[in-house]
């Protein structure tokens, strides 16, 4: 089906991609302000205003491409009957932010669909966003970190870099993006003989900061070598903002999360069902939207982790004795209660906080003894695991000062830094005999229940993957 998508927008053309539809990008260059405001002075509706627009871009591009489908798209803000267009500086910015405070207004949404210079479907959505009260101060933060994007924006907010910023939304996320992509498809699946096309399935990982997070270039290579619909971005959420924003997004059409630092406490809290692993390990770092309706919580941190190890190793086996786990943060909990689902007997934790290490045991298990920072060497002969859960060795961190001369030949050695890919304790253990696995492989595993639980594939965790991740 020979497509043209008559919009700019950067976000129009990437659900267009995430529904894996073909289709050429272009830009119709009409004169909207005077339209908009010739269609105002005859008091017109505001739906009216967006679909006149619409039409206007989407005939502009028809009449020179016969033959094709052409999707020509508007979207106006309304607030107390006036409509808003992009700021014309921070000024009228500010203004316009402090009138939205604590209030609600609509985005309505129009699409049309043209072909040989003639109009063949329209549709029409409104979407009623409440925005939450914001201070001065706080719009003053807002406009200085965002203006270069926002100000290219009907009413000056990009509801998918902040949706922090609303307490509540009536309409589904691909409206209020600008592309009401469910109608769209009906129209098109009615209009062409090949493979349905689906609506896009959504996902994303929230964190504070997010913008390191590995997690979109994975999801995304899956996406597209799966061919499945389906978008993942990531979306930072202040921790006070955390409930709210995700109970929004789920209302908006979101299938599931990732959750990363800060926010994976906070994430099993606001789950109403959570798996085990999750409730042992005390943090969630999935959440998926049931068919019920329900949010589960599920961290896969552990399953990534041994899954990672059970792969690399050959020889491996949870039984043949106790491990000796470094750290006492929140990966290690995880990892400590995969060590014990996979069978092994006993283990020994060592943190430089040694009340951290023995709350965590005391959660746990009895299985877990833990010894002081200074005698880690010591229990080397002793153990056949070794797992660096601590920050140490990672680039930009201090080293790990850990001698190994007594370490076990047998013992395999893991490390959950990733960066480098081979920290200095793999070297000395690899030097000394032992097998080695990287952490790497950990971070791609952890990511693959979660894209099936929202996406419906399991996907592959390969070399192709960790090299995209490591470029
Ligand atoms: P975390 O909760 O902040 O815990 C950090 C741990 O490192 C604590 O045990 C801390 O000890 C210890 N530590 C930090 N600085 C230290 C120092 N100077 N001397 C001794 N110990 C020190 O972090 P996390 O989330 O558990 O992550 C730990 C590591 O695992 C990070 O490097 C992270 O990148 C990696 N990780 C990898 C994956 C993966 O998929 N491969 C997943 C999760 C985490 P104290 O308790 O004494 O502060």
């Amino acid at each position: 089906m020979d497509l043209i998508l008559a919009s700019q927008s950067t976000m129009r053309r990437r659900i267009l991609n995430a529904a894996r539809i073909d289709a050429q990008f272009m830009s119709p260059q009409i004169d909207e302000e005077n339209i908009t405001k010739s269609l105002i002075a005859v008091q017109a509706l505001p739906r009216d205003i967006a679909d006149t627009l619409a039409e206007h871009k989407a005939l502009k591009i028809s009449r020179k491409n016969l033959d094709s489908w052409v999707i020509g798209c508007d979207q106006i803000l309304v607030f107390e009957g006036e409509v808003f267009g992009k700021p014309v500086s921070p000024e009228a910015l500010k203004d316009t932010l402090s009138r939205f405070s604590g209030q609600t207004h609509s985005l309505v949404t129009a699409n049309v669909i043209y072909k040989n210079g003639k109009p063949q479907w329209r549709h029409v959505s409104i979407s009623q966003l409440s925005m939450r009260i914001i201070t001065a101060t706080e719009i003053d933060t807002y406009i200085e970190a965002h203006w270069p994007v926002v100000k290219h924006s009907a009413g000056g907010y990009h509801f998918e870099r902040t949706p922090d910023l609303f307490s509540s939304v009536r309409g589904n996320w691909f409206d209020i993006m600008g592309l009401s992509i469910d109608p769209i498809l009906s129209f098109l699946n009615q209009n062409q003989t090949g493979s349905p096309f689906q609506t896009p399935r959504l996902a994303a990982v929230l964190g504070h900061p997010v913008a390191q997070s590995k997690s979109p270039l994975m999801h995304g290579h899956w996406l597209k070598t799966n061919q499945v619909s389906g978008d993942y971005i990531a979306i930072d959420i202040p921790p006070m903002r955390f409930n709210t924003t995700v109970r929004m997004l789920f209302d908006v059409g979101f299938s599931g999360f990732n959750v990363t630092i800060p926010h994976k406490e906070q994430a099993l809290a606001l789950a109403d069902d959570m798996s085990s692993r999750a409730h042992r390990i005390g943090a969630a770092n999935t959440l998926i939207k049931m068919d019920s309706g329900k949010i589960s919580a599920d961290n896969t941190d552990g399953y990534g982790f041994m899954t990672n190890l059970v792969s690399q190793s050959s020889t491996w086996l949870p039984g043949a004795g106790p491990s000796l786990v470094l750290g006492a943060g929140g990966a290690a909990r995880a990892v400590l209660v995969a060590l014990l689902d996979a069978g092994v007997p006993k283990i020994y934790l060592c943190n430089r906080t040694r009340a951290r290490a023995e709350d965590l045991a005391a959660d746990i298990s009895y299985c877990i003894e833990v010894i002081d920072w200074e005698d880690k060497q010591d229990i080397l002969p002793d153990v056949f695991t070794v797992v660096n859960a601590t920050s140490l060795g990672m680039t930009g961190k201090p080293p790990l000062e850990f001698d190994l001369k007594n370490v076990n030949p047998d013992a395999l050695v893991t490390d959950l830094i990733y960066a480098p890919l081979e920290t200095q304790l793999l070297r000395d253990a690899r030097a000394r005999g032992c097998e080695v696995v990287s952490g790497i492989g950990m971070l791609l595993h952890q990511g693959v229940p979660g894209f099936d639980a929202w996406f419906g594939s399991w996907p592959a965790v390969d070399e192709e993957l960790e090299a995209l991740v490591l470029s």
